[in-house]
């Protein structure tokens, strides 16, 4: 195992199933947060002794189910096994609704140094439809509390390309974000799998599909204004003010090794993907049972697979991929392995390549899947 690691905990608690999820995460199980918390801290006995940490992520799911104290016995378990870097970016993901300026005053004093809120809108309708448990309202009291509690790195998450979701909308939630004082947005175009609640209004008619041609604009309308408002636009659906970027996020698109923790959480660790089962029970009886983790996947990467995911998510990174870091970290030339693929990209005005870096256009980010299929081995 790498020494130095970016630490992930899933947390696959909800209040409530929202209309359009697709993550692991459990409705109404609050009473298995203590067995849980327990469960998590065996996972770590067995997997982080000794270890550098350089980051640590709580997401979900809902992190800000967690008291602050379940928090703490989470964190002091990960200090007593690991080492857990001075600067550590410290993040929990904290959800409209659920929180509260103690709470957050309290989460700060134990390390916590980011925040990543669930806002998804600022239109009471627009939350409504994707089923969320709070209001806009209480979204702006989330931020507010944040702030008050000495937050001074706070992400804020929003959806775009909701149904009847119009361009004025966007641009009045946009507008907003930037002035509540985020230090960095993430924002994403609805996607939704088959199944979910929203998808099956949407398929029964009851709501309009999603307008491809919108999002578009959505999109380019984010990247303009936020780019006016001094974001910097460094990942596909991220934006920050400079210095703020995600780091645990950046070990994922440097295709760095990261750990993760609990349910369904995912590692890719010495050249192999592995994956705790998504079944919150299965992986609390793992540890009445037999102490280790159930494992639902354990596969080795190949080279070549690596070495396209590496290109692949470079690439999802607005300052795109250094031609010399591939030859140093594969010792294979980009341009020659890649040949007919990236001139065809090059030439469709898709990807650019000057000073040996290449990247996505912003043509190219709007198209981004399309580029990243013809870089997957056959
Ligand atoms: S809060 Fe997030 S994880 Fe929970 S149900 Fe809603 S979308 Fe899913």
């Amino acid at each position: 195992m790498p020494d130095d690691i970016a630490l992930y905990i899933h947390i696959p608690f909800c209040r409530r199933k929202c209309n359009y999820c697709s993550f692991i995460s459990y409705p109404h199980r609050d009473a298995d947060i203590p067995a849980y918390v327990e469960a998590l801290k065996q996972e770590l006995g067995l997997r982080i002794r000794g270890k550098s940490i350089r980051s640590i992520y709580f997401g979900g799911g809902t992190p800000s189910l967690l008291s602050a104290r379940q928090l703490n016995d989470i964190l002091a378990t990960i200090s007593s096994l690991g080492r857990v870097n001075q600067m550590a970016e410290i993040t929990i993901e904290a959800n409209p609704g659920t929180v509260s300026e103690p709470y957050f005053r309290d989460i700060r004093a134990l390390g916590v140094n980011r925040l990543s809120l669930g806002i998804q809108s600022l239109n009471d309708a627009e939350l409504a439809l994707i089923g969320r448990i709070h209001t806009a309202a209480e979204a702006r009291e989330a931020v507010s509390f944040a702030h008050k509690a000495g937050f001074n790195n706070l992400n804020l998450d929003f959806i775009y390309g909701l149904p009847k979701q119009t361009l004025n909308d966007w641009q009045k939630t946009l507008t907003e974000a930037m002035e509540i004082g985020a230090e960095h947005l993430s924002l994403y175009c609805l996607t939704l799998e088959d199944g979910v609640p929203l998808w099956g209004t949407i398929k029964r008619g009851d709501l309009p599909d999603t307008d491809h041609d919108l999002s578009a604009d959505q999109y380019e309308m984010a990247e303009d204004l936020l780019a006016e408002s001094g974001y910097r636009h460094y990942e596909i659906s991220n934006w920050a003010r400079p210095g703020y970027e995600c780091r645990h996020n950046l070990t994922y698109w440097d295709n760095s090794p990261y750990l993760g923790i609990g349910a369904a959480a995912h590692s890719f660790l010495n050249g192999r993907r592995l994956a705790n089962t998504p079944d919150i029970d299965k992986y609390l009886d793992a540890f009445v049972d037999k102490p280790e983790p159930v494992l639902d996947l354990n596969e080795e990467i190949s080279p070549e697979l690596q070495l396209a995911e590496t290109v692949i998510l470079g690439l999802r990174q607005c300052q795109g991929i250094y031609h010399d870091d591939i030859q140093r970290r594969f010792g294979i030339d980009l341009l020659k392995r890649y040949r007919r693929e990236l001139t065809e990209m090059v030439n469709a005005g898709l990807l650019e390549y000057d000073n040996r870096c290449l990247r996505l256009s912003r043509r190219g980010r709007l198209l981004s899947n399309e580029v990243f299929w013809r870089l997957l081995p056959e």
